[in-house]
Formats: C-alpha cells, structure tokens, sequence
C-alpha cells in the first residue's frame, strides 16, 4: 500500500493513535515529557519518509481513533483499523534525558528533543497565568509544566550541559529557546543564554518570545548570532484572538506581532523569521489569510494542528478535521515557493510538532513545473548551506 506521509502526519496529528499492549515503550520510546505549551505530549515517531511526528495519545479524541501502533519481530508498524499501513521507527530515548547537570538537575527536565532540535523554556512562568485572573492562551500548558514536568529555574550552566550532552548524542545543530510573557523582559533573559551557546557550540539558534517594543532589540539579536526567530500569534481572526489568547490580546495586541515580523524580516532575511499560527481554532480561511500575509512580507509560517492537552481550559475541544486541512498546508507549501521564501534549508531540522513548509508538497496535486524550477534552486541552496555549517562546527569544535 503506498501511502502519503505528509497526509499520514497530519492525520496523525488530528486523530491520534492508540498503543497496542504488543508495544514496549518504556524501553523503545523517548519519554512522552509534556513540556513548554503542550504540543509535545505525544509520542514520537519516525514516519516514511523520514517525516517526525509528535502524536497525540492521551487526549479524549484519541479513544475514536482508526489507528494503532503494534509491535511485532520486525519491528513497529501502524494499523489503520484492519489494514497495515506502514513500518515506523520509534527515535529511542536519548541517554542524556536522565544524565545530571553538575548542579543535579535531570536534563530531561532542561531541555527535550522534539524531532531531531533541542527545545528549552528557559524562562520562569509566562506572567500571563500568574495574572489575577488569569490570561494564559486557552490552549497552553505552559503553567501546568513549570516547576512539574520541567525545572522552574534553568541555569546557563544547566542549559549548556544538556546542549553539549545532546549534541554528543543526537547530533543536534539547533536549539529552539522560547518564553512566555515576561513584561518586555524576555531578550533581558535570554540574551545571555544565546550568548554562551553560540560561543561554545557554534549551533544554530532560534528564539521565539513575544514582539519587544523596542524593534532595535531584534538588531542586537542579530549581531549575538542568532539564526531564527519566530512570533506565536496563534490565532488570525481578530475576535477569536481576543477569545483564545485573553493575555495577548490585552497587553500585547496582534498589530505588535505584525509589526515585529515586518522589522525582523529586514534584519534576518527572508525565510529566517516564521510567524505561528495554531490550525483548528479558527475557520481555515482565516488560517489561509495569515498564512498568505506572512509570505507577502517574507516570512514562513510555522503551522500547528490544535490539540486540546490535558488540563488546558480547552482539553474537551476537538482538533480539526483532517480534510478541512489539506487546502491550509497546500497553500503554506505554495505561498513560500510563489513568494520565493527559501524553505527547508537549514541542517539536520525535522520537527515533530508541525507539518514543517517543505512538508507541504505532500498535499499538491500533480507536477508544477514552476514550482519544479524553484525546488533546484532550493536544493542547491541547501547543499551549499550545509556545507558551510558544517564546516563552521567542526572549525568551532576544534
Ligand atoms: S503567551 Fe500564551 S502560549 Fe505563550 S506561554 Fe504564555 S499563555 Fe502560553
């Protein structure tokens, strides 16, 4: 049966899959760590095509589910009700989740892999669930994680042990840092995290914070090494931003989002700057909408499926439908190559808890040779990209 993996990911991501008893994943599978806003509740798998995904298995939705994960001597493959569908791989649980940083702390309560970067919240909790009442986005698990599943307080140290025992390991050449909502103070806190890492490992590093005031601040990212940044503005339609996302509606404002993008654009280039936007929390067109703006100005957008995490104000919502998404990633694949955005470029980067930009040629009908013209030019880029990053690495391990 030849099946589509970008269609299989994303179905995956809208229905979950249940485990059967045959597998074995305490010993086969990272830890399912819930950590940073919930979108990595899952399990990890490595689907054909070498596509990671983060699946969704402990949701209510998941008991309606067709799909199953079943082990047997071969290995572990997926079940579509009675039908094989296809072998999967399970990435095993790296070794430095349960090291120690030198100040005791576990690393898996550092930092996490979700697909092959290392994702850290390295930030105390967003201020907008200490709020009275509180304003945290609808969907977010970010105050249900902090001091629970991941460590309240994250030294440099702390974070560069793990960095350094991940990349030994996993072999990671990106680290995502995010934040909440620190009143402004969010660059204060991270700036001298990015400043160690990108002196001691030369790895590629991405930031994701809410929009500073202060534009000039993302030009002093800049010049401390920072490779991508990204803007989480969740939700398009005005009205459904102010429902879902209270705290960033009041003290934030979606034109800030907008306005950071434009600016990071002119500092970072084209494709190094993605604006976020969450799938199934409001009518896909709006969801189109932002995703066409986003390409107009030269940034990518970073799609995710809604899932209702456990706990979260929204944990009984449903995510959406799959077919309802289809048109969302086809045109997130389409608006990149129209609007010439180099996608898919950087090394070693899968991401679980997205369809990642370059994914979205799993939804196109038939060949494009326009687009055929633009994917060469892309590839190329992409060989000579790499080639230096390596080639900076080795020089910055030496
Ligand atoms: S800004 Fe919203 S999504 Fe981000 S951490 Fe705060 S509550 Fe969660």
């Amino acid at each position: 049966m030849k099946i589509n993996p970008g269609l299989l990911k994303l179905e995956l991501f809208c229905k979950g899959i249940k485990i059967d008893v045959s597998c074995d994943l305490s010993n086969d599978a990272r830890s399912i760590l819930r950590t940073r806003g919930g979108l990595g509740s899952g399990l990890e798998l490595i689907l054909p095509g070498g596509l990671y995904v983060n699946i969704p298995i402990e949701e209510h939705f998941v008991a309606k589910t067709p799909y199953v994960l079943l082990k047997n001597n071969s290995g572990y493959f997926i079940k579509e009700g009675n039908e094989v569908i296809c072998k999967v791989k399970l990435p095993p649980k790296p070794k430095f989740y349960d090291k120690k940083t030198s100040s005791g702390k576990i690393m898996s309560r550092i930092g996490v892999m979700q697909g092959t970067y290392l994702g850290i919240y390295s930030a105390r909790i967003c201020e907008f669930w200490r709020m009275t009442p509180s304003v945290n986005c609808k969907f977010c698990s970010v105050g249900l994680n902090v001091g629970r599943t991941e460590e309240y307080e994250k030294s440099i140290e702390d974070v560069l042990e793990t960095i350094k025992a991940a990349r030994e390991e996993e072999k990671i050449t990106f680290i995502h840092f995010n934040t909440g909502y620190l009143f402004g103070e969010e660059l204060d806190m991270l700036e001298p995290y990015i400043k160690r890492v990108k002196k001691e490992t030369g790895l590629l590093v991405g930031v994701q914070c809410p929009p500073n005031s202060n534009l000039s601040r993302y030009n002093h990212l800049k010049e401390i090494g920072v490779d991508h940044i990204s803007f989480c503005l969740e939700v398009n339609n005005p009205k459904r931003f102010e429902e879902i996302c209270p705290g960033k509606y009041k003290h934030i404002g979606q034109n800030k989002y907008w306005q950071a993008i434009e600016y990071c654009i002119k500092i970072f280039g084209r494709g190094r700057v993605a604006g976020e936007i969450i799938a199934g929390l409001e009518d896909s067109h709006d969801t189109i909408n932002a995703i066409e703006n986003f390409a107009k100005i030269g940034a990518v957008s970073t799609v995710c499926i809604f899932r209702p995490c456990l706990g979260t104000a929204l944990e009984n919502s449903n995510p959406p439908e799959p077919q309802d998404m289809i048109p969302v990633f086809k045109r997130m694949y389409e608006v990149c190559l129209e609007n010439k955005i180099p996608i898919g470029i950087a090394p070693n980067i899968k991401v679980s808890l997205v369809l990642l930009p370059e994914e979205g040629k799993y939804f196109l009908q038939g060949l494009n040779k326009n687009f055929l013209v633009s994917e060469i030019k892309l590839n190329m880029l992409k060989f000579f990209y790499r080639a230096y990053f390596n080639a900076k690495i080795f020089f910055n391990k030496k």
